[in-house]
């Protein structure tokens, strides 16, 4: 159980930056569902909630979403459902159920890199930033791969463009974690394979990726980049799957998400 010492509302990023920065066990709050699974003894709870971070938006570039965006905004938000062949709604669907992603948000699963996200993975093959209050925009690659010291995500930002995605995934059961899951993306030939909860976080499979961008895009081509994928990541195993059998579904759910795309 986690116990919270005293509560703050913060009225401005800055505040809440401030707040969070003040003390080792001051943390903030994003729907709270992965928080209390935990035992936490936390100083100061900072909630986001008057900051105005609920909100997906278009723009003439870019889908911007905000930290309090919650998954089930998501899953029902129409330019969500229209762009990317909809591979952002999809890849949340699958997680335990309405009420849940009712709660969940995004700010909390992209700053906390969870290796088993579904949605991260998706997220990652549609060239997207996160903007972090201290450390400005990077690219979400480069913050998958490197992590921030005791920020605050702001939003994520998407650009518009061509790219088809597709998601797949395994799971034991219906609410369960994942024990791969898959995106892969086609911007006119330019493909784009990650691979998560291997169990590690979502990667990109760069060799697989350019050979098949490369490529005539044929069957045994396909075969092949799959095949490169399942080669060039690394894999482990869990209570969820081995690493021989992550290796194996590796193979079929990116040679089904590149026929997807193609
Ligand atoms: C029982 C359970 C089952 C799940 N199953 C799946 C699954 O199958 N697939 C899947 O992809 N995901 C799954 N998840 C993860 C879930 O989808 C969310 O990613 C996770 O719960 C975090 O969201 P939250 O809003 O609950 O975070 P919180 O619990 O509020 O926060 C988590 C961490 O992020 C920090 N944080 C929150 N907001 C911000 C912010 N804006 N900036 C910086 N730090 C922040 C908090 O301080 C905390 O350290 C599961 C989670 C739970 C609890």
């Amino acid at each position: 159980m986690i116990t919270i010492k005293n509560y703050a509302l913060a009225n401005t990023l800055e505040e809440a930056y401030k707040i969070l920065n003040e003390k080792r066990n001051n943390v903030i709050l994003g729907g709270a569902a992965f928080l209390r699974m935990g035992s936490k003894k936390i100083e100061t709870a900072i909630d986001l909630s008057k900051l105005h971070l609920k909100y997906i938006e278009e723009n003439e570039e870019d889908i911007e979403i905000g930290a309090m965006t919650t998954f089930r905004e998501i899953e029902t938000n129409s330019a969500l459902k229209k762009y990317f062949n909809g591979v952002l709604p999809k890849s949340v669907e699958n997680i335990v159920g309405i009420q849940f992603r009712n709660v969940v948000t995004v700010g909390a699963t992209v700053y906390s890199r969870y290796g088993f996200s579904d949605f991260l993975t998706a997220l990652l093959s549609l060239d997207a930033d996160v903007l972090l209050y201290n450390e400005g925009r990077i690219s979400l690659e480069e913050y998958l791969e490197k992590g921030a010291r005791k920020d605050l995500l702001v939003k994520v930002i998407i650009p518009k463009t061509s790219r088809k995605a597709a998601f797949g995934m395994m799971r034991n059961s219906s609410s369960d974690y994942a024990i791969l899951n898959v995106a892969v993306s086609n911007k006119e030939g330019d493909l784009k394979i990650v691979v998560g909860a291997r169990p590690n976080r979502g990667k990109i499979a760069k060799e697989a990726s350019i050979y098949f961008s490369k490529s005539s895009k044929s069957m045994d081509e396909i075969e092949k980049a799959a095949l490169m994928a399942s080669e060039e990541l690394s894999f482990g195993s869990n209570m969820r799957g081995s690493k021989e059998y992550r290796q194996a579904i590796c193979k079929v759910l990116v040679k089904r998400g590149i026929m997807e795309v193609l």
